[in-house]
């Protein structure tokens, strides 16, 4: 499933070729998760101002109003200047004056989106709750720890729910836990002060990490250039279930929690 990091690196991959370009045309196929919320004829005329990234929403900011992306499960982008007849898993083509951005989802779970502002009902209910952004100023240790404090559940679940720190997904989550030597079962409201500061700084970490090295992972995943990251080659302890553990050689370890797998060493994490 694509994660922060690799929606991330796909924002970067096309977000300078697609600005100040003209929209053309918004070719559909198979439908999305959701509706796409207008006739696709009313985008023709639009300019495309630039594209950020919330959680794992891609947000295409028009001269009136936004587009929403999500790659859901297996979706992808990319962005090709005169790309081939669409196939069978192309879900759409936003044609533009600088290329033609085309999502590919074969289990389309992906999802595209018009809102005609961020403050519309549609995009509140898309974007509203979600947490704070890891990689930006405002994920604060202390703050990260006073919410913490307030939930229970264990210090994975509370990650992957995302309504506290957003984009932490299953990969990210095992690796920075290792990271700050957690249990990823620790319940989050017994987590000091000093952990949760480390555990502040090692989900930076990861995540920074992942951006930089192209995005993790996925047999399914390549950004819009086409190319497939490569993180999980250098993984700690995620999808190492009986290897060495990379700092104390004692044999990685991997539970099952709310039916994700979680990895980790019952050494280096307590
Ligand atoms: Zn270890």
């Amino acid at each position: 499933m694509p994660e922060l990091p690799e929606v991330e690196v796909t924002r970067r991959s096309f977000a300078d070729r697609i600005a100040g370009a003209q929209v053309l045309q918004l070719r559909l196929g198979k439908p999305l998760r959701w509706p796409l919320g207008c006739e696709p004829q009313a985008l023709a005329g639009r300019q495309v101002r630039g594209v950020r990234r919330r959680g794992k929403y891609l947000l295409v900011d028009l001269d009136a109003g936004l587009l929403l992306v999500h790659l859901g499960m297996s979706g992808s982008l990319s962005f090709q200047d005169a790309p081939p007849p669409p196939g069978l898993h192309d879900h759409f083509d936003l044609v533009t004056s600088r290329g033609t951005l085309r999502l590919n989802d074969p289990r389309r779970f992906g999802a595209l989106v018009h809102a005609p502002s961020e403050d519309a009902p549609v995009a509140r209910k898309l974007l509203g709750g979600l947490g704070v952004e890891p990689l930006e100023a405002d994920f604060d240790p202390q703050v990260f720890h006073a919410g913490l404090r307030l939930r229970r559940a264990p210090i994975k679940q509370v990650l992957l729910a995302g309504d506290l720190v957003v984009g932490v997904g299953n990969i990210y989550a095992s690796e920075a836990l290792f990271l700050a030597g957690i249990r990823p079962t620790t319940r989050a409201c017994r987590i000091s002060l000093e952990r949760a500061t480390r555990l502040h700084a090692a989900i930076r970490q990861v995540l920074a990490r992942a951006v930089e090295k192209g995005g993790s992972t996925l047999r399914d995943f390549s950004n819009a250039w086409g190319e497939s990251g490569y993180f999980q080659l250098e993984a700690m302890v995620y999808d190492r279930e009986g290897e060495p553990c990379r700092v104390c050689g004692q044999a990685v370890r991997r539970m099952l929690q709310g039916q994700r797998a979680t990895y980790f060493c019952g050494t280096c994490q307590r």
